[in-house]
Formats: structure tokens, C-alpha cells, sequence
């Protein structure tokens, strides 16, 4: 059994509505569907979220909201009149709108509204049950979903085969509405999947699966194939996000797979997610090149230090009292660095120096400012010797300084620091001598 989840641009408009039936009935086992608001059908397009958290901005304000909700309203009547459907939503828009102008709804209940009107018309297209997320995804007073009462609900009002559900929110103990953080349709899938023990979850989107670089940079990256939820982790911490981050937790407690496909490019099998794979001849060695620029390293010297105790707490005290995050530390002999994103520091970055100093009386303290990091991910670099040499040489030959290199004791990553200005060319300089 399968569950699957269409992101917005899959709801986005009618031609996309039958793209999704299609695919659903192209399987028997795609049996529970979980979806989005409509998206955006061209670049320029509004988000149907967008528009209602717009509504309820002119709501809050005092504005009349009648002509953005008019878009929103238009946009649903003209999927389903497209598509043919039978499906009454003139009343279900009336009474929305004059409860909104009395300000009878919550932002939460509002934006939700995308989701749930997106669901009604899949289900009457697919000639599906819908099933309305306030029955069965709870939540706890602390924000935090209920696990356990979520999927006991979900199981008590099974009605297969076929069910379409709306993502992004459940309620809370006391009955009122709440939505997940922007784009968590995801999450709902996934607690559904984790629920039904689903074989696997398909999350449908508007690519390929997850890419082996940014397309921004690279022209026409592979996909990834085969990737594990570690490190699917690594890749994202550096900003590749194909999913919600919290989507993961319920269906990798299960051993249940995510399969990252594109409802545009329906034949292509995309990215499959699980927490082991065998490995598989000819795979490359390498899964992902990966990274983010404007760090800022505070680097600081002082004699003995390496025999010292303490000092490395002292500093570290110092980020943690102004809340800077550290995302690596290098270190040598006597010699200790730290590379902080620029943003979470350059606000107290003057104050902390001073802290610093006052703490531990270094004998230099230096700052580097525009460094960017690159992390080359892969779960098969440990078993292969040589790795570091054919990167190092890679980029020695064109000339780029390494400032920073980390690799931690898994090996499924090696981290370089390097200059702002090396970011594009050292990703496409790796790409080529390991992917081409
Ligand atoms: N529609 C919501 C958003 O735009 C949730 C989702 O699409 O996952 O954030």
C-alpha cells in the first residue's frame, strides 16, 4: 500500500488535476492521497496560501479582502468546472468569506482553507472518500504532534481503498485548528504513511527526485538514485531542501521508504529515501555536492593552548551567551577556528571578539569574513581511499585556496572552506572530476 503526496504545483490547475489521476490510477496500491493548496502554474502566479495569508493580513488591518478572495475562489470554481465536477462550493465559499469578516477564524483555520477545498475536489475527481485532517492529525498544547493519537485516529476511520485528505494541518486538544510550518503537507503525508505502515510514501513534486547539485549552478545535474536518510540530512543542513524537515522522523521510525518523484515526468522513478541501501555496483561513491557562502571564521592563537584545559569552553561560552550558532571548528596546534554563518553574528560580532579576548587573552584573534563551505556527501567515501587527494588536487590545479577542511570520523562528508568567490567554480570544478 501506498501513500502519496501532491506538493502545489501538482494541484496547481485542471491539466495537473488529471496528470494526478492518472498516476493514481496507474497503481493499485496508491491508495490514500494527501494534498497540497494549488501553487503556482507559471512564475509570476500566486500560491493559493499566499492569497489566504493575504486575506487575513486585509482581515486584521481593516481592508477590504473581497478581491483576493475572489482569486482563491475563482481559481477552485475553475478547476472543478474544468474537470466536470459535481461538487457544490458556492455555499462552502459564502459562509467562509462572511465568517471571515467577522472575524469569527483564526490565521491558522483560514490558511488552512487551501488545503481543504483542494482535497474536496481531488476526492470528488478521484471518486475517492475525503477524509478532513481535523479528524485524525492532533496535536499536543506544546505545538508538537500527538504520534500516537494521530495514528489511532487515522486507522479508527480507514475506508479503503481510496481516500484523499488535505495536508498542512490538524487541531489541537481543544478542537481549534493549527497548521504546520509553511510546506508541511509533507508532514501530514508522512504521518499518514507512518499510520497505514504504508510500503512506501511518494512525495510528488516538480522534479526528478533530489538533484546531485544545485541546477543553478550545474547544467542538467544527474538525480540521485539511492540516498539515505543521513544523508539526505547533510545535504539539506547546507540548504537542498526537497522536503520538510520534519517529515522524515515518522516515516524513518517505521522503515517506511520516501520516494521523491515528478508528477510531470511520471515514468522517471525519481529518489528513493531509506536508511540503508546495498551497495550497489557502479554506483559512484560520491551522492551529492552540496553548500552555502557567507560564513565568517573567528580564528585564534595562543601559545600552549593545546595543553590547556578549559579554553575551548571558554570561547564556545562566549557564542552560546550572545546565541551564535558554530557549524565547524578546526583546529591546530595551539590554533582553534570557527566558522559561523555571517548573518548570526555580525550584529554582536565586535562585542563577542571583546568577550573573547577578556576570556581566554589570546595571542591573536583573527577574523575571515566571505568564506563559503562546501560538503561533499556520500555514504561510500569511507571504503574508498584517495578521495581527499583527487579533491585536493582537483582544486589545486585551478588555482582555488582551501581555507578550511573538515571530515568527520563517519567519513560520509568532507568540508572545505573556501573563498565566496571560488563557491560556483569549485562545486563545478568537483562536479566534473567526479560526476562527468
Ligand atoms: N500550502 C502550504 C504552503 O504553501 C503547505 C504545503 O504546501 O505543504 O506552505
Amino acid at each position: 500500500m501506498k501513500v502519496l503526496k501532491f506538493g502545489g504545483s501538482s494541484m496547481a490547475d485542471a491539466a495537473q488535476y488529471r496528470k494526478v489521476k492518472e498516476i493514481v490510477a496507474a497503481d493499485p496500491g496508491r491508495q490514500v492521497v494527501v494534498v497540497s493548496a494549488p501553487g503556482k502554474r507559471f512564475p509570476d502566479d500566486h500560491k493559493i496560501t499566499d492569497l489566504l495569508y493575504l486575506c487575513n493580513a486585509h482581515i486584521k488591518y481593516g481592508v477590504d479582502c473581497t478581491p483576493v478572495f475572489q482569486i482563491i475562489q475563482d481559481r477552485f470554481l475553475g478547476i472543478r468546472d474544468e474537470l466536470g465536477l459535481e461538487v457544490e462550493l458556492e455555499a462552502e465559499f459564502a459562509q467562509f468569506k462572511t465568517d471571515l469578516e467577522a472575524k469569527k477564524l483564526s490565521e491558522d483555520e483560514i490558511v488552512s482553507r487551501g488545503e481543504y477545498f483542494s482535497a474536496k475536489l481531488l476526492a470528488a475527481y478521484l471518486g475517492f472518500a475525503f477524509l478532513d485532517a481535523t479528524k485524525w492529525v492532533r496535536f499536543k498544547f506544546d505545538g508538537n504532534v500527538n504520534q500516537q493519537a494521530t495514528y489511532e485516529a487515522l486507522q479508527d476511520k480507514i475506508q479503503l481503498p481510496g481516500i484523499v485528505i488535505p495536508g498542512f494541518y490538524g487541531t489541537m486538544p481543544d478542537g481549534r485548528i493549527k497548521t504546520f510550518s509553511r510546506g508541511g503537507s509533507d508532514i501530514t503525508g508522512a504521518l499518514a504513511a507512518a499510520a497505514f505502515s504504508a510500503d512506501v510514501y511518494e512525495n510528488w513534486t516538480d522534479v526528478s527526485g533530489i538533484l546531485m547539485a544545485d541546477p543553478r549552478i550545474i547544467d542538467d545535474p544527474r538525480t540521485i538514485p539511492f540516498i539515505t536518510y543521513a544523508e539526505l540530512r547533510q545535504l539539506s543542513f547546507f540548504g537542498a531542501q526537497v522536503l520538510h524537515e520534519h517529515t522524515i522522523f515518522p516515516v524513518r521510525e517505521k522503515g517506511i521508504p520516501i520516494n521523491i518523484r515528478n508528477t510531470n515526468n511520471p515514468q522517471h522513478p525519481g529518489t528513493m529515501i531509506q536508511d540503508d541501501f546495498d551497495l550497489r555496483e557502479n554506483q559512484l561513491f560520491l551522492t551529492g555536492i552540496t553548500g552555502k557562502q557567507d560564513f565568517t571564521i573567528v580564528s585564534l592563537e595562543k601559545n600552549g593552548m593545546s595543553n590547556e584545559v578549559g579554553t575551548c569552553r571558554k570561547i564556545l561560552s562566549v557564542f552560546e551567551d550572545y546565541n551564535v550558532p558554530v557549524e565547524y571548528i578546526t583546529n591546530g596546534i595551539d590554533s582553534v577556528s570557527f566558522a559561523i554563518p555571517s548573518e548570526a553574528i555580525a550584529k554582536n560580532l565586535y562585542a563577542v571578539m571583546n568577550e573573547i579576548r577578556k576570556a581566554v587573552s589570546p595571542d591573536a584573534l583573527n577574523v575571515h569574513e566571505r568564506i563559503a563551505v562546501i560538503g561533499i556527501v556520500g555514504r561510500n567515501m569511507a571504503s574508498r581511499p584517495g578521495t581527499s587527494g583527487q579533491i585536493f588536487a582537483a582544486l589545486g590545479k585551478a588555482g582555488i585556496n582551501i581555507r578550511m577542511i573538515t571530515q568527520g570520523p563517519d567519513e560520509m562528508n568532507i568540508i572545505l572552506g573556501i573563498d565566496n568567490r571560488d563557491f560556483k567554480s569549485t562545486i563545478s570544478l568537483l562536479y566534473a572530476s567526479f560526476v562527468n
